[in-house]
């Protein structure tokens, strides 16, 4: 980033949860503080909270734009969620590639995986919106950017989900450049239970930057 003027640099630790706003025009980096870590990524526009990143429906737009912006395994540009279908953010820097357009661990899921009580991105998103005024029911918290993710959707053919470690190393990334101004809300994944942060939850850094 040696070019962009950094404005803000935080480190979110492992397993909480933290709201920010980013403003049009401004870029921010998701950043692997330790490797290995996903961070879960819901965007609502800082003006109009109903509006707000819908993660599957802009994997097929992605897919089926004339220009092949990306897909479900790439995405490049994030709408939101119908009826504004507006670009709300851009991917400008995604070497790792790796991200999950989808879902985010909650009670249910670790009741599954035999750790009721677990803590969850439910509970992190809860506590990052909570000082926005939001709750998680006002957010349509299944649309999820999570970063870092390698998880492959139908890999045998037969409906399965198929969770890896992440491949993302110390200091990787992924940069956004708002389109609106935008509220980020950020869940730093606490699933030690399955193999989405390799069985070992650790911190993630943001920055932001005047591009
Ligand atoms: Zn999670």
């Amino acid at each position: 980033m040696s070019s962009k003027k950094i404005i803000d640099e935080f480190i979110v630790p492992k397993c909480t949860g933290k709201a920010f706003k980013v403003n049009k025009g401004q870029k921010f980096r998701v950043v692997e503080h330790e490797g290995k870590q996903v961070a879960g990524l819901i965007f609502l526009n800082a003006h109009n909270y109903k509006e707000q990143f819908m993660a599957e429906f802009s994997g097929g737009l992605n897919y089926f734009h004339p220009s092949h912006m990306g897909s479900h395994y790439r995405l490049s540009k994030l709408y939101s969620k119908v009826p504004y279908e507006n670009v709300m953010l851009t991917v400008t820097d995604n070497k790792i590639g790796d991200h999950f357009l989808g879902p985010h661990c909650t009670k249910t899921m670790m009741e599954i995986w035999k750790a009721p009580g677990h803590r969850s991105c439910s509970d992190n998103f809860t506590d990052a919106l909570r000082e926005f005024g939001l709750a998680l029911e006002d957010v349509y918290s299944p649309s999820v950017f999570n970063a870092f993710a390698n998880a492959t959707i139908d890999p045998k053919g037969d409906g399965t989900i198929q969770i890896d470690p992440p491949r993302s190393k110390k200091g990787d990334y992924i940069e956004f450049l708002a389109e609106m101004d935008v509220l980020v809300a950020v869940s730093i994944c606490p699933d030690d239970q399955s193999a989405m942060n390799d069985h070992s939850c650790k911190a993630i850094k943001i920055q932001i930057s005047q591009s």
